[in-house]
């Protein structure tokens, strides 16, 4: 029997077309739109459009507006699933956002495209179509926010976009797709271990968190600045596993003092950050300091985490705490 599964466009290539100069942009019309004889043969689809923007353009307040949407919907029963269609290049911080925050009941999946609705080789009609069957799937229950491009189903928490232009861009470096889309089946090989959920309030999109990339002779300039800009948190992208050229001291002592949390994860986008350097700047003496570890969540998304963290608290071993988890 065919579920009923709530379809919300938000923009990005998927629903873009590319004009005669080959330059990719929206149109009047979301090209998506169009194709509901093939949709609504998957399922009984229930359209949202709230926005529609190029992913670069997605705000928090965004992200608030589809978490309302999808809360909506979940109380007013009768929806079996839900399907997002959003750009690639923020994709994965909605979808770790909606993740962290959301306490619905039915599987939601996001999904974009690498090619825009009429280029040769499009892969965003493939990708909704996908991403339906999914949402439609009694086994993806309970497995948290899903990211499903190009036959494979990624946990929100881990997937990344990986390449500039390639189909395949959405992997989940060390741990792989939970799941893959064949022409018949959807198939789950791995169940995610462990589901954090947050509460969350609006004043979360006012919150201002920065993300900063480590570099060899990196010093505490930057640091400073930040500090001055009344930033309400920091997460670092730093060395290896979690170290810092020595003369950024200075400048991340300067934040912590003024009680601004630094969450260190690594500009190596496998493994965890932990303080075992001793040496000047090693991770040993920031996690001394103060500096909050994360656990393997990259940059983008552990400043994801940390504004969600700053709207419960402002102690720092809580927030440590959540990024333990
Ligand atoms: N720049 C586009 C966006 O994120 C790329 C995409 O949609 O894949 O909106």
């Amino acid at each position: 029997m065919k579920k009923n599964i709530l379809l919300i466009h938000t923009g990005g290539t998927i629903s873009m077309s590319e004009d005669k100069t080959g330059a990719v942009k929206p149109g009047e019309k979301n090209p998506l739109t169009e194709e509901g004889q093939i949709l609504s043969s998957l399922a009984n689809l229930v359209v949202e459009e709230p926005f529609n923007l190029p992913s670069p353009h997605i705000t928090m307040k965004n992200m608030m507006i589809l978490k309302e949407i999808l809360e909506r919907y979940d109380q007013s029963s009768g929806i079996d699933g839900a399907v997002i269609t959003h750009g690639t290049d923020t994709l994965e911080e909605t979808a770790y956002f909606l993740d962290l925050t959301l306490q619905t009941k039915y599987p939601i999946v996001v999904t974009g495209a690498m090619r825009s609705s009429n280029e040769i080789g499009s892969d965003g009609l493939y990708n909704l179509i996908s991403s339906i069957r999914v949402a439609s799937s009694e086994d993806a229950q309970n497995k948290g926010v899903l990211v499903v491009l190009n036959d494979e189903i990624h946990t929100a928490e881990n997937v990344t976009k990986t390449h500039t232009s390639n189909v395949s861009t959405f992997q989940s470096p060390q741990f792989g797709p939970i799941g893959l889309v064949t022409k018949q089946d959807i198939f789950f090989h791995h169940m995610p271990s462990y589901r954090e959920k947050y509460e969350i309030s609006a004043s979360c999109k006012q919150r201002n968190v920065v993300l900063i990339k480590a570099h060899a002779g990196m010093d505490a300039s930057l640091f400073y600045a930040i500090r001055d800009l009344e930033v309400n948190g920091v997460v670092i992208e730093a060395l290896g596993q979690g170290n810092m050229p020595p003369a950024t001291v200075p400048g991340i002592q300067a934040l912590i003092e003024r009680n601004i949390p630094v969450v260190i994860v690594s500009r190596a986008f496998n493994g965890i950050v932990q303080g075992v350097y001793a040496y000047e700047g090693g991770g040993k003496q920031l996690k001394e300091m103060g500096v909050i570890f994360s656990n393997g969540l990259n940059g983008q998304k552990a400043r994801i985490k940390l504004l969600v963290a700053l709207d419960r608290t402002n102690n720092m071993n809580e927030i440590a705490e959540m990024f333990r988890l």
